[in-house]
């Protein structure tokens, strides 16, 4: 069934009405954040995940070498392995094992493979009973739902609502405040059902080649007795999950945990060497069949835009940590795999088509790529795919001009941006957009109007000369500052005109082209990218390339050189300019001065996405050490804001709800300036302070720096 964009937008409503959906999510994600943390600590994650991406690193003739390898070593203990080439053929196969025996009904550990096929009501439909075992699917197996995570499958719901599944299924008597109690009915009413059972039914979270060995790791213990009970046992799995040896196998084991869900080691981990030995077969052994499920997987392997989603590991946690994730949960993704990668594997196991509207959810705030810990780039990955879809079916015509007649041409740009701040003057007041002109579920932020100066206007009407400049840097304004916030730019000017630091801009001033890339139109965007170098004079000239805006700073620093990889001259210079570009934080931060705040006042500081994500740079320590004990941390600093660009207009409901969040962790901190490096940032927050009437102040760093701290060079 085709997943429409109505269907979405339903989903979402629903989703952001839900407050213990909200409740939980909160919760655990807050706790989440600081037991991943606890549970690293003293381990180079980095190196952890360079490892673990390296060896899940494979081409399909590898993948199926192990394949072969794992096959003849499962079927010397006489094992059967069944090779699926979709859904349909892997339940079909699983189904007649189990008539075959007159199974009447099976057990389940938790499978995402199995959910993939759609194999519980596939049994269902041939009259064979399904039983849940981990108590999170058993909950959505009473309640008639999908999982919602890949890990927490029933993270939406809550006590209360467990309590009433628990009621209606079992004769037991349920109370909601006794969790343990609950617990334990569900471990009693599931036990009788392992030997009910005759087929037990698992996935796999790795699967050994060298040896012939599954892993299945859980926190119940119900993956033991699900292929230890009865007396047939069938492993679903993908061929992703072959790894060559135990050495690679023990890696993916020890970070699973880690990263799933913030816990040392887990309760379980269960090794099964091909069909173990069973007094209760006349062959002396259990029968064990392996049912390899292609789905596309093995023509995509080589892919060169999706095979990096194929190191996957199924930890979720790139659910845990997505801002968009934290507001809907996972039902709005619409299909098995949910959260970031969920959105990658829709397109890959159930079509572009799908997986479309789902593509443009994300605000590009790099959270998931951070923390996964096979090494995939997500954010690329669905950026990239989006690129895709574009490239087949077209972009909407409104972004089109935009992106390819507006935002890379200099004078229209200028034109433009002029025309609109006068054309727009009537519906502003006091440099905001009026509120009674803007759409109702826009309207959740109150947005700063375009400027009737730009900011290079401003700049060329202010005397920078200087005879002996200490160093000589270019600043890189983008949009924002030029257009929406020249007086930030100034302030930072005049800063470091103050230090005896020379600073030049551009020739002429277009957008960095990442709106271009995010909507996925990559031709636009490297024509942007080609007119920015050609604007952005000698890098031999400058000490460093100075931005306050970290989106265009990691679009300049990364993407800049990777799009221009086939352009050798274009390619030298801006590699040239990615190594010598700096925050502007970061670049006074090397300078040898002292800072000290001219007056007491209590701030806190927003963490922009690129800046932590892309430049790997956090202003924190800088104003911990210059505002001293009147600076107050905020909590989840370096989660998203809600802005992402087009993100915030084409998803106004989301981003709202990312917003009220941010708000609801500054109002924690009774701090009365917030602090930020991102325009976009400053936009979205101030915004929404705006419309709430709350009286904090929203300011970017360099317009603090040039209003309340003194600076002294030694
Ligand atoms: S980039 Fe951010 S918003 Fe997009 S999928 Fe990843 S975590 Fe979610
Ligand atoms: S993509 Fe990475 S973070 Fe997300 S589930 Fe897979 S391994 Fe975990």
């Amino acid at each position: 069934m085709f997943y429409s964009n109505d269907t979405l937008r339903k989903k979402i409503s629903k989703a952001l009405s839900d407050k213990t959906l909200h409740d939980n999510l909160d919760t655990f994600f807050h706790n989440y954040k600081i037991s991943h943390q606890t549970a690293y600590e003293g381990l180079n994650f980095s190196k952890l995940k360079k490892e673990i991406g390296k060896l899940k690193d494979k081409t399909s003739q590898e993948r199926l070498k192990l394949f072969d390898i794992f096959k003849e070593n499962v079927e010397k203990t006489g094992a059967i392995v069944y090779q699926a080439k979709d859904s349909k053929e892997a339940c079909r196969y699983i189904t007649s094992v189990c008539k075959k025996l007159n199974a009447e009904y099976v057990v389940k550990s938790k499978s995402m493979t199995a959910e993939e096929i759609g194999l519980n009501p596939y049994l269902e439909r041939h009259g064979i009973k399904p039983v849940e075992t981990d108590l999170g699917e058993w909950i959505i197996q009473l309640a008639k739902e999908t999982p919602s995570h890949m890990i927490m499958p029933a993270i939406h719901k809550n006590r209360f609502q467990v309590a009433e599944l628990f009621r209606k299924y079992t004769d037991e008597e349920i109370d909601e405040n006794d969790i343990e109690k609950m617990v334990k009915i569900a471990r009693k009413y599931l036990r009788e059902y392992y030997f009910k059972a005759t087929v037990g039914i698992t996935g796999a979270n790795v699967a050994v080649a060298e040896t012939g060995t599954i892993g299945i790791v859980t926190n119940e213990g119900n993956g033991r007795l699900t292929t230890s009970i009865p007396p047939v046992h069938i492993v679903v799995l993908g061929y992703d999950k072959l790894v060559k040896s135990f050495q690679e196998a023990m890696k993916i084991m020890r970070v699973l945990p880690k990263n799933a869900t913030g816990q040392i080691i887990s309760v379980y981990v269960s090794w099964i060497k091909g069909a173990m030995d069973s007094i209760k077969n006349p062959t002396g052994k259990k029968e064990t069949h392996f049912v390899f499920v292609d789905n596309g997987r093995l023509s995509l392997f080589d892919n060169p835009v999706v095979k990096e989603a194929f190191k996957c590991i199924r930890c979720g946690s790139c659910a845990n940590v997505c801002p968009v994730y934290g507001v809907t949960g996972g039902h709005v993704f619409g299909h098995i795999y949910t959260g970031p990668i969920g959105v990658v594997l829709t397109a890959m196991y159930h079509g572009e088509k799908q997986a479309k509207n789902l593509l443009n959810m994300c605000t590009g705030c790099k959270a998931c790529t951070e923390i996964c810990p096979a090494d995939i780039d997500i954010q690329k990955l669905i950026s990239d795919l989006n690129a895709g879809i574009v490239e087949k079916t077209g972009l909407d015509s409104v972004k089109k001009i935009v992106f390819s007649q507006i935002l890379n041409k200099p004078t229209t740009f200028k034109n433009v941006a002029k025309i609109g701040s006068i054309a727009a003057k009537p519906l502003t007041k006091n440099s905001f957009i009026n509120q009674s002109v803007v759409p109702r579920k826009h309207n959740f932020r109150i947005l700063p109007s375009l400027k009737k100066h730009s900011f290079s206007e401003d700049f060329r009407a202010l005397d920078t000369y200087l005879p002996t400049p200490f160093k000589k840097v270019l600043f890189y304004p983008g949009c924002a500052i030029e257009y929406l916030y020249p007086d930030v730019g100034i302030s930072m000017v005049k800063l470091l005109n103050r230090l005896n630091i020379q600073v030049d801009i551009p020739g002429k001033t277009v957008c960095c082209g990442l709106p271009a890339i995010h909507s996925g139109d990559k031709q636009s965007a490297k024509k942007t990218i080609i007119n920015n170098i050609k604007y952005m004079k000698n890098p031999d000239y400058y000490d460093n390339y100075i931005v306050l805006c970290p989106t265009c700073g990691s679009t300049i620093k990364e993407i800049f050189p990777q799009m221009l990889s086939d352009l050798p001259n274009d390619f030298k210079k801006s590699s040239a300019i990615s190594s010598k570009l700096k925050m502007f934080s970061e670049f006074l931060d090397e300078l040898d001065i002292k800072l000290k705040v001219k007056d007491n006042m209590k701030c806190t500081y927003h963490i922009p996405c690129h800046q932590i994500r892309g430049l790997h740079f956090s202003a924190e320590y800088i104003l911990k050490n210059t505002i001293k004990d009147s600076f107050v941390p905020l909590p989840d600093a370096d989660t998203c804001c809600g802005f992402g660009g087009s993100f915030s207009v084409d998803f106004p409901e989301v981003s709202s709800a990312i917003l009220d969040k941010k708000i609801e962790n500054i109002l924690s901190t009774n701090a009365n300036i917030v602090l930020t490096e991102c325009p976009g940032c400053l936009m979205q927050i101030e915004g929404g302070l705006l419309k709430k009437g709350i009286d904090v102040k929203v300011l970017h760093l360099s317009e603090f720096f040039d209003e309340y701290v003194e600076i002294e060079q030694q």
